[in-house]
């Protein structure tokens, strides 16, 4: 037996009966030679890993546009931070790590510059509008990724509804990750006092970030345990939502004045425009696999980190300095 072969046997032994087993794996959609070393799962943490648009999300936004302080999220440590809580309760839970950590690694990868606001500004430029984790699916297509992980990352946000347990053990982890970092980088950023948050949430969950994280992951756990369902006990679920409307309205609305959301539709719009009627401007592979001028567009676009974007909305409606 082969390494691979001898931890897909770890893995039938010592799961539990719910998890993902890579040996079962439903595939890929082009067939692939199998690794001596890894398994189906982390071929395909390692594969999103090593994409160029894993790199990007080092310069795109969580919730504050390309900031200053050198400790606030980006979506790469919003992503790391949902891969690392993702892992512990799937260790936890004697799920499949490997699957649960490749979805964790790759949810994100189809998120615009200018987080939330660039999504909505590319949802109402595209005839059938944008979504960030549709979008993540079609940056990982050359990566050939299996069923699994492609399914988790499909369906991570609020109303998906994931095949494998892993997959929802992702999706609770991207909600607690944000927003307890989000609230911890409001309060860094001035925008919200600790003492202002919910009483009720904080009493019961913590009143720090870390403490509210490991109360929920602690919940997670002990509610999932034994279960062919991973979800957070009913009375945290209410209290968790509380916290997330919290947020919701006085960070995500307050955060960017109205007229920074409308300057970062306007650039979007611009840059969609000249996309649209310049399709030469398109990088070629990006041509080459869509014919569809919109879709191309946005595309590029949402593929841009919000430097890239701001770069090339000054090269192409900025007039340049001549130099002689
Ligand atoms: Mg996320």
């Amino acid at each position: 037996m082969n390494l691979r072969e001898q931890r897909e046997q770890y893995e039938l032994a010592h799961l539990s009966p719910f998890a993902a087993k890579s040996i079962t794996t439903k595939g890929r959609s082009l067939p692939a030679e199998k690794c001596e070393i890894r398994t189906e799962f982390q071929k395909d943490r390692d594969r999103i890993t090593h994409c160029k648009a894993f790199r990007r999300l080092m310069h795109k936004t969580q919730v504050f546009i390309s900031p200053e302080g050198d400790h606030y999220r980006t979506r790469l440590t919003h992503t790391l931070e949902v891969a690392q809580i993702a892992r512990t309760a799937a260790r936890a839970l004697l799920l499949n790590e490997d699957l649960t950590e490749a979805i964790a690694l790759g949810h994100d990868l189809g998120h615009t510059p200018f987080g939330h606001t660039g999504e909505d500004a590319l949802d109402t430029l595209l005839p059938d509008g944008f979504r960030h984790n549709e979008q993540s699916v079609r940056v990982t297509s050359d990566l050939n990724l299996t069923n699994e992980v492609r399914d988790g990352i499909l369906n991570h946000r609020t109303s998906g509804n994931p095949e494998t347990l892993e997959g929802w053990v992702v999706k609770l982890s991207d909600k607690i990750a944000y927003i307890n970092h989000d609230i911890d980088d409001a309060i860094r950023a001035r925008i919200l006092i600790p003492t202002d948050l919910p009483k009720s949430a904080c009493e019961i969950l913590g009143e720090t970030s870390t403490a509210r994280i490991d109360y929920l992951v602690r919940d997670m756990v002990r509610y999932s345990t034994g279960k062919n369902t991973v979800s957070l006990s009913p009375d945290v679920v209410v209290i968790l939502s509380e916290l997330r409307a919290y947020l919701f309205e006085n960070t995500y609305a307050h955060q960017l004045h109205q007229s920074e959301r409308k300057k970062i539709q306007t650039l979007l719009r611009l840059l969609f425009e000249y996309y649209i009627s310049h399709p030469n401007k398109l990088p070629d592979e990006l041509r080459e696999r869509c014919d569809d001028p919109a879709q191309a567009a946005a595309d590029y676009i949402a593929g841009m980190t919000d430097r890239f974007a701001m770069k090339r909305f000054r090269e192409i409606y900025m007039p340049s300095a001549w130099e002689a």
